[in-house]
């Protein structure tokens, strides 16, 4: 398989705490369904739940493994919203807009939490907070607006911002100007969510998952019909739920969304963890290109971020990502790195997700590095919507973001130039 190579998935902290998952077999011959899905991430698996709950057959076909794309190499960071601030989302929609997305992202968070219950999945969740933390002076004053866009606009309590010394309090790092924490952020081990809603989907719903099934073609003329290598599935309707896979297969909509390659590493376990994040907090910067980073729950400093311009993989990832995390955590200069790989975030122009349909082929993608939660929103929009209602999917739709510059050809090139722009911004 070409995509995710080099990635090091095989070497990441997730897949060596992986709950056990019996592989699915690889789909062969013929099969139909009132729905079929395409990529088993979060998005796929949350519209195959949600559509197999309301009663539908469900087949779903995973290139390679459950939870290998995004959804299982992520930081795990759950954080409330959008991949656009607050007031951001009021200056482009208004208040009564923004104030709909906005509790949209809090549904989302119930959710994965109810899913999280439900199915008893054990994925290390922990809800103490997020902390965004001021990279630059000037960032301060952005937050104390936001957190007053937070609780006038979108009625949420939940968010306060922290001066230098109360941030230092939390994360033990020379480097912040303060932060605005946000109570209902948090974090998860990703990888064992993903395989713990595949478990549900296929045990108690029924939905028919297939590994090692990459889908090559789509045929929409009657219903979808998707072919993989070795079989092909009849349905009514199909969702994409690639992300930043997606590359060929549906070329209508690939433009929209770019793939870029982000790397994390998890260090040995910590002989004092809270010494260096106190409250299990998950944390991430205000930077262009974001460093973000929590404590696993067995202590280790799962770091990911840093600054690469190239889409090549470099050749010692942990050698990469060092520095970045040496400069937050100066501290860690002796403490070895026992894991390390990437992944691609898909992101878009506006960093808002696409999602919509195209007949009777739904798709959800470009969370923009915020999809731990919001894919749980875009699979109960594709299953009311192939149920009749299509409300929900209409208010999703509608933040469409638009295509890159130059299309598919000339948005890598593109990107990397505003890339150092603003990478160069930050550090002026
Ligand atoms: C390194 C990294 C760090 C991140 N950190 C965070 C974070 O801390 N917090 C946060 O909120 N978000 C984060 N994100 C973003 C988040 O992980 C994604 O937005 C989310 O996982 C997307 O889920 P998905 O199901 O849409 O895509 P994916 O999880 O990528 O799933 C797509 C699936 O489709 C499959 N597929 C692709 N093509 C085909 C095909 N032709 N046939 C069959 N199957 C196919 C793939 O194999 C894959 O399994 C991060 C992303 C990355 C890469």
């Amino acid at each position: 398989m070409g995509f995710n190579s080099g990635l090091g998935m095989e070497r990441s902290y997730y897949v060596a705490t992986a709950n056990p998952f019996a592989p699915a077999p690889q789909l062969r011959g013929e099969v139909e369904a009132d729905v079929v899905v395409i990529g088993g991430g979060f998005t796929g698996l949350h519209a195959a739940l949600n559509a197999a709950e309301r009663g539908l057959s469900v087949v779903l076909v995973e290139a390679g493994r459950i939870g290998w794309g995004a959804s299982g190499r992520n930081g795990g960071q759950v954080i409330p919203g959008w991949r656009k601030g607050a007031a951001d989302l009021v200056k482009l929609y208004g208040a009564e807009r923004a104030r709909l997305l906005f509790d949209l992202s809090l549904r989302a968070r119930d959710m994965v939490l109810a899913h999280a219950q439900l199915h008893d999945i054990r994925c290390d969740l922990a809800l103490n907070g997020h902390l965004l933390v001021a990279a630059k002076p000037g960032d301060v004053a952005w937050m104390r607006e936001e957190v007053e866009t937070l609780e006038r606009v979108m009625k949420y309590p939940h968010a306060r911002v922290l001066d230098a010394e109360e941030t230092y309090a939390k994360l033990n790092s020379p480097l912040f100007y303060g932060a605005l924490l946000d109570a209902y952020g948090g974090h998860f081990h990703p990888l064992n969510y993903a395989l713990g809603l595949a478990e549900a989907a296929r045990g108690k719903y029924r939905v028919q998952i297939f590994e090692q099934s990459r889908a090559v073609s789509i045929d929409t003329s009657s219903g979808v019909s998707v072919r993989t290598e070795a079989g092909v599935v009849r349905a009514k309707y199909g969702v994409l739920a690639c992300d930043a896979l997606l590359e060929g297969l549906e070329p209508r909509i690939a433009g929209r969304i770019m793939p870029v390659a982000n790397y994390l590493v998890a260090t040995a376990p910590l002989t004092d963890p809270a010494a260096l994040i106190a409250d299990n907090l998950a944390v991430s910067d205000t930077r262009f290109v974001v460093d973000y980073f929590r404590l696993s729950a067995d202590g280790r400093l799962i770091f990911g971020g840093g600054e690469r311009y190239t889409p090549e993989p470099p050749r010692d990832i942990a050698e990469f990502v060092r520095p970045f995390m040496l400069k937050v955590f100066p501290q860690l200069a002796d403490t070895p790195i026992e894991y390390a790989w990437g992944g691609l975030v898909s992101i878009t122009m506006s960093r808002l997700p696409h999602i919509g349909r195209m007949g009777d082929l739904f798709f959800a993608h470009g969370y923009s590095g915020q999809g731990t939660l919001l894919p749980a929103i875009a699979g109960a929009a594709i299953s009311e919507a192939i149920e009749g209602d299509s409300g929900l999917l209409d208010v999703l739709s509608g933040l469409a973001p638009p295509e890159f510059p130059g299309g598919a050809s000339l948005r890598a090139p593109l990107h990397v130039l505003g890339m150092l722009w603003y990478a160069l911004r930050d550090r002026l």
